[in-house]
């Protein structure tokens, strides 16, 4: 996929304007109007103007004020006290996401471990509810954006980070998805708006995304990525929709296609000995390998 894209070295000295961000997103494709997940590492584009606010503004001004940006705003779930929506802990999102929290008029759902910040027309129903739903499946304000037309923007950073392959994980149905954790908390006390500490379940958590790298080829192939360089930032664009269908289809044929290899992990291995004792426990008769032989989702309820 690199290989698409030729660096310009002398790019890497000159600083990059807010100008040169909103030219080269549109360049990519992003549009007046737009909705937009964007998942983004400052540093990886050289030097910015204004940092993390040229950013920030870029893409606001190119989806104007009838669009919608949103970003996640996770966090490690071992932090101390309640999760108080007003003071949350550092999200290890990076500066971007940090600042669009100050924005005016965001808001960040009240998810206490997986929220996300949004800004524009429809960052309330974006994120409405989100401490009620799924943290990144089904429902989560990540499927809504999808759902809603909108698009995935990675600027400077790859598909490790995109959130939105672990909504398509969870409509595949893998048998990992959201699977309970013994390292991690089943809930969080979370301080609500009129001052209540509630306590949320937390009965899921997405896996690893060390290997969603894998499915890169895939989605090049059947044109579902737009790429570009802004600065020294490699930048993909996709639609949130047809990427999710995308997982979906891939997963249909490998079950395990989105585990990482890395020795060091601690979820995949257990994952791949989950989906192996899953496949032994429901066995042939039920016909899932048949079914995944002829590259078919699986649509046993034990799935
Ligand atoms: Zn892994």
């Amino acid at each position: 996929m690199d290989a698409r894209i030729d660096i310009d070295e002398t790019v890497s000295i000159r600083p990059i304007s807010r100008r040169n961000v909103i030219d080269g997103l549109r360049q990519l494709g992003l549009r007046t109007g737009d909705r937009v997940i964007a998942h983004v590492s400052l540093s990886s584009f050289g030097l910015v103007e204004g940092g993390a606010r040229t950013v920030i503004e870029a893409i606001l001004t190119v989806i104007g004020s009838g669009g919608t940006l949103m970003m996640p705003y996770f966090f490690p779930p071992w932090y101390q006290g309640a999760f108080d929506p007003w003071n949350p802990p550092p999200t290890t999102c990076g500066a971007v996401p940090r600042l669009l929290r100050t924005w005016p008029g965001a808001i960040l759902s009240l998810h206490p471990t997986h929220p996300v910040v949004a800004v524009g027309l429809d960052a309330r129903p974006l994120t409405e509810g989100h401490e009620r739903v799924s943290s990144v499946g089904k429902d989560s304000p990540v499927d809504r954006i999808a759902k809603m037309g909108g698009k995935v923007l990675l600027l400077g950073v790859t598909q490790w980070v995109n959130t939105t392959i672990h909504t398509g994980e969870a409509y595949a149905g893998v048998p990992y998805w959201g699977r309970p954790r013994p390292d991690r908390p089943r809930g969080r006390w979370a301080i609500m708006p009129d001052g209540q500490k509630v306590w949320i379940p937390l009965p899921e958590y997405p896996g690893d995304s060390a290997g969603f790298h894998k499915i890169e080829p895939f989605l090049v192939e059947r044109g579902l990525i737009a790429f570009g360089l802004i600065g020294r930032a490699r930048c993909r664009l996709m639609a949130g929709q047809p990427l999710i269908d995308g997982v979906v289809e891939f997963l249909s044929r490998d079950r395990g296609g989105l585990l990482c290899d890395r020795v060091d992990c601690t979820f995949c291995p257990w994952a791949r000995q989950f989906l192996s004792e899953h496949a032994m426990a429901v066995g042939p008769k039920s016909g899932i390998d048949d079914r995944q032989k002829r590259g078919q989702p699986c649509w046993s309820k034990n799935c």
